[in-house]
């Protein structure tokens, strides 16, 4: 069980003094497991917001390109729906309702590790099957799988830059209950790219080992058992010195090293590596498109123009929350869309050549 938020900070402060400082990524996996474990932090009223959550155009698009990827692959009839990290289940809820009205009706499977969030989900989604890693997923299978603001919750390494050389960055008791990021002792050179080994003190250099374990095990399923998978999320196609690690809380930045579990930890996600990761499997890779573009062209304009039509009453707040998913002053440009897909499956929908990022 993920421990209690309000404990979390008397047990990290309690580890550092009898074993010493623990690395960045060991916190931000312990704050994030309390914090997603207590519950809902989505939503208007919530943390944060995401694209699920503030219009049904999201998932149903999404839903709408599992569909086409399933016609033209022949319609497989075992094809597993999958997502990583559904939060309240609202995105699987859309996607799946959709998949449903062109006579797709795959079983769900859900990766998750909050128990609160595993209730919501189950609610949006009757009959869903659990696990906690990937590694539990079927293994006989075509896999369809989703990843909305999943891999930005892994907990990130850092690597800090002294006059001594690369160290690992630790987290260190403050005062009090408080936290604060310092180099750590062991040199960690080899472990920086060369371009960026000569890099001005205090540089950080940052890498998600879960997110490259997680990536490889699916490109390796999807590689084997046939499928796709689309992720969506904040990142970068240029990977860089700096540290993404940022703390939300009731829509704020917060310091990320003070109140562990109590807001979430967020780090920016390197693409390239992701795409890399899947090539590696001989996987199809399309994108990183940004996330505006993309639902332009699976149909976003008639699907809101559809909805305006079916409740007029309702018109103003479907072409806001429109604006808000495509364009730049929204969540359109900060977001991108990443497509993986088997070779042996059809070139996928939404990705035009012209747009790609990486
Ligand atoms: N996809 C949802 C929620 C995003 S929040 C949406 O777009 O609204 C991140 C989600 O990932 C939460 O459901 C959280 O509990 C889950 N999560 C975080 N770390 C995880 C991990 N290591 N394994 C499985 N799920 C995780």
């Amino acid at each position: 069980m993920s421990p209690d938020p309000t404990n979390l900070a008397a047990l990290l402060a309690k580890q550092i003094e009898q074993t010493g400082p623990i690395s960045v990524a060991d916190f931000m996996r312990a704050a994030n497991e309390a914090y997603y474990g207590k519950g809902d932090p989505l939503g208007t009223s919530g943390d944060f917001i995401t694209a699920p959550e503030i219009s049904q155009m999201f998932g149903e698009l999404i839903g709408l390109w599992l569909t086409d990827m399933w016609i033209r692959a022949g319609r497989p009839d075992d094809c597993v729906y999958v997502e990583l990290g559904p939060g309240r289940g609202t995105l699987a809820a859309d996607a799946l309702r959709s998949m449903r009205q062109f006579g797709f009706a795959p079983h769900a499977h859900f990766v998750e590790t909050s128990e609160a969030l595993r209730q919501l989900q189950s609610n949006a989604v009757p009959g869903a099957q659990f696990s906690s890693t990937v590694d539990d997923l079927p293994d006989d299978v075509p896999l369809l799988i989703v990843a909305n603001e999943f891999f930005d919750a892994l907990p990130v390494r850092q690597m800090v830059s002294t006059h001594a050389g690369w160290r690992e960055r630790v987290v260190v008791r403050n005062q009090g209950m408080k936290f604060m990021a310092t180099p750590g002792m062991h040199p960690m050179d080899e472990l920086v790219p060369p371009e960026f080994r000569n890099a001005p003190s205090p540089s950080i250099y940052e890498t998600c080992p879960a997110a490259s374990a997680i990536m490889y095990e699916l490109a390796g399923r999807i590689s084997s058992q046939g499928g796709a998978m689309l992720i969506a999320d904040y990142g970068y196609t240029m990977p860089g010195i700096g540290s993404t690690l940022q703390a939300v809380r009731a829509h704020q930045f917060a310091d990320p090293f003070e109140n562990p579990g109590h807001h979430d930890l967020t780090a920016h996600v390197n693409f390239v590596e992701l795409a890399n990761l899947a090539r590696m499997r001989h996987l199809r890779v399309n994108g990183p498109v940004e996330q505006g573009e993309w639902l332009k062209a699976l149909g976003i304009d008639a699907r809101a123009q559809s909805l305006c039509t079916n409740q007029p009453e309702k018109a103003q707040q479907i072409l806001a929350a429109r604006e808000r998913l495509v364009e730049p002053a929204g969540m359109g440009s900060l977001f991108k869309i990443l497509g993986i897909s088997s070779e042996e499956w059809p070139e996928p929908e939404g990705f035009g050549a012209s747009q790609s990022l990486g």
